[in-house]
């Protein structure tokens, strides 16, 4: 036969090759993907609120399509919401504000209207699934302009008191109900070993006791406000080694973590042990690298350890794109992630993209249906133990930075802060005719606020609103027969006329995560020398340190008559001069070493440093004048 004879029967064959393949493809996709939606009764048993959790989940479970289970799964970034509808028609299990992502009416109103918005929608999914809502509220519901501040954790943990560190949290509950926040990304309960870490700040200190105390407090004092608590971030956090991270940007955020599995096990995993005794819903795994694997891929501590050994019965969470940053691969790092132990994953953008591939990964059997029915089940439970299910009212947005929280507020700064060296109390004694001020962070409640204050990285300058400053606070209190005089840069008119009190309040901008990685934290030249000036221009001169962690200062600290570590005091600057006038006595102990030099960094639990010198102040110092 000719090859032109041929051809039409190879067109014939090729034809039927299509068709045939085209019919399989149809089958295999009919077959195996068309999964049957499970027929849901009126009124299905899961929303009858006299039945227990454990019978609601599984009676909820039993109408899910795997879809409907993986979309509980996805945490997204409201911002990635393009269409508010996939919030109801991806089912998602959680939105949240990452670095704050705010609502275009940047107001309580507009927290409330927006939270409650994205929750109206999960609400009109076919199950009826509310959303849990997150945010960081690490301080406070500082996010919100206008809510009250709270000294930062390290603050809290120099106060060492858990019975103000629940109240702290109950109040802070309150005002994210406000909103509609139904979950927060606290306590954090990493330990910090080495100051040049932009997150020292965000923790109690290095002591794991006291850690695990305070923030098993915060999770109760969250619990009673009905909020969610996330423990973060397992595990190891505080203990990376510098210029060790996998972000081009950062030196030690998101690295290594060193430490062998007993020294994990016997530092870092107490606090985590307390914070799952004490019924915390979730727990935060890290960005950080141990062994071979980022931690939201490591089997072992996850679901052996943590959800084993520990008895942790809550779910798991992974950290922003964290699960992402296992391989190059989206597909499989998501299937790494999730048989590894991570229930939620925080994308936290393309949701459609993840309900896909772990469809995908399940029908092939790369995920067990028995993991994600897991996984889900965790979920549920919270949001059904969080009482989500139910529609309550929320409370009044008057409880946002109301003068009750205020008043907290300011009772933690006077007691978190330390006094390191003292030439005598009151620091302003009765009688004071002239105070000089100066200091970058006298008159700036932006940097006394710290990140997670209206902005992400925070705010420059007197813009948190209904804060104090603590320059403001000092003046209120000295009153109209003392004259207070402040100059940033210590640059009086009559300087040679010596002020009764100098009262220098330096330190340290705002910064969050590894933006705040630093070789050498140190006082400004600018901030130095307005000390200097005012030691020509006042009698006596107070040092008042505003920082997120202990700064480098051994070649000052001898010059300097009284000093204080005031920490990131927040809104209430007022709680400072509490302090300095001797209305409230200082307590404050440090929760964490103060190294001379980043020589001796990092610094062991045990306080030893790297060269076996001695640090400046060790921890748990601080002088008391009660
Ligand atoms: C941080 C977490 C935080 C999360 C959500 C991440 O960058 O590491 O601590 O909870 O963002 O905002």
């Amino acid at each position: 036969m000719s090859k032109a004879a041929l051809l039409p029967f190879l067109h014939i064959v090729v034809f039927l090759v299509i068709v045939g393949g085209g019919l399989l493809a149809f089958k295999y996709f009919y077959f195996f993907h068309k999964e049957q939606v499970p027929v849901l009764p009126a009124s299905p048993r899961y929303l009858d609120v006299g039945l227990s959790t454990e019978e609601r989940v599984a009676n909820l479970l039993s109408y899910m399509t795997l879809e409907e289970k993986i979309g509980q799964m996805a945490l997204v970034d409201k911002n990635s919401v393009t269409d508010m509808d996939d919030v109801s028609n991806y089912g998602l299990g959680a939105l949240l504000s990452g670095f704050g992502a705010k609502p275009e009416l940047n107001t309580p109103v507009g927290w409330r209207d927006m939270v409650a918005g994205f929750t109206e929608s999960s609400r009109q999914s076919r199950l009826q699934i509310p959303i849990l809502y997150g945010v960081d509220a690490i301080h406070g519901h500082t996010n919100v302009p206008g809510a009250t501040v709270f000294p930062q954790a390290i603050g809290l943990g120099a106060t060492g008191d858990a019975e103000l560190i629940e109240k702290i949290a109950a109040a802070t509950a309150l005002e994210l109900k406000a909103t509609n926040v139904t979950w927060n990304y606290a306590p954090n309960l990493d330990l910090p070993r080495d100051i040049r870490w932009g997150r020292v700040y965000e923790t109690f200190g290095a002591d794991a006791t006291l850690t695990g105390e305070l923030g098993a407090a915060t999770i109760k004092g969250q619990q009673s406000g009905k909020v969610l608590s996330s423990a973060k971030h397992y595990i190891g956090l505080g203990d990376m080694q510098w210029g060790s991270s996998s972000n081009k940007n950062f030196k030690i955020d998101q690295g290594y973590t060193a430490p062998d599995e007993e020294l994990l096990r016997s530092e870092h995993l107490p606090p985590f042990k307390q914070a799952v005794d004490a019924g915390v819903e979730s727990v935060m795994v890290g960005l950080n690298t141990w062994g071979d694997r980022k931690l939201s891929a490591n089997h072992f501590l996850i679901t052996e350890v943590l959800k084993g050994e520990l008895g942790f019965k809550g779910f798991v969470v992974s950290d922003w794109y964290g699960v992402y940053e296992i391989s190059a691969s989206k597909y499989t790092s998501a299937v790494t992630a999730i048989n590894a132990g991570v229930d939620m994953v925080m994308l936290p953008f393309d949701y459609k993209m993840f309900i896909k591939n772990v469809t995908k990964a399940v029908r092939r059997g790369e995920i067990a249906e028995a993991r994600i029915d897991d996984a889900v089940n965790r979920i549920l439970t919270a949001k059904f133990n969080a009482g989500l299910f139910e529609q309550s009212e929320s409370p009044a947005l008057e409880v946002i930075g109301s003068s009750e929280h205020r008043a907290l507020a300011r009772a933690a700064v006077a007691e978190s802060m330390v006094l390191l060296k003292s030439e005598g109390v009151p620091v302003v004694p009765e009688g004071t005719k002239t105070i000089r001020v100066v200091g970058s962070a006298a008159d700036n409640t932006g940097v006394q606020s710290g990140a997670w204050t209206v902005e992400w990285q925070g705010v420059k300058g007197n813009n948190v609103p209904g804060a104090t400053s603590i320059v403001d606070g000092i003046r209120t209190r000295a009153g109209g027969s003392t004259t207070v005089e402040f100059e940033s840069g210590g640059n009086f008119a009559k300087a040679s006329e010596l002020a009764d009190v100098g009262i220098a309040v330096i330190g340290e901008a705002s910064y969050a995560e590894g933006w705040g990685d630093l070789e050498y934290p140190v006082i400004s030249a600018e901030d130095l020398e307005a000390v200097k000036k005012l030691q020509t221009s006042a009698k006596k001169v107070v040092v008042i340190i505003v920082s997120g962690r202990p700064l480098l200062v051994a070649n000052e600290i001898d010059s300097w008559g009284t000093v204080i570590a005031a920490w990131l005091p927040g809104s209430e600057g007022a709680g400072v001069a509490d302090g300095l006038f001797g209305d409230r006595p200082f307590t404050g102990k440090l929760p964490m070493s103060w190294p001379y030099t980043s020589e001796q960094l990092p610094i062991a639990a045990d306080d030893t440093t790297l060269d076996g010198t001695k640090v400046l102040f060790p921890r748990g110092f601080g002088l008391t004048t009660q």
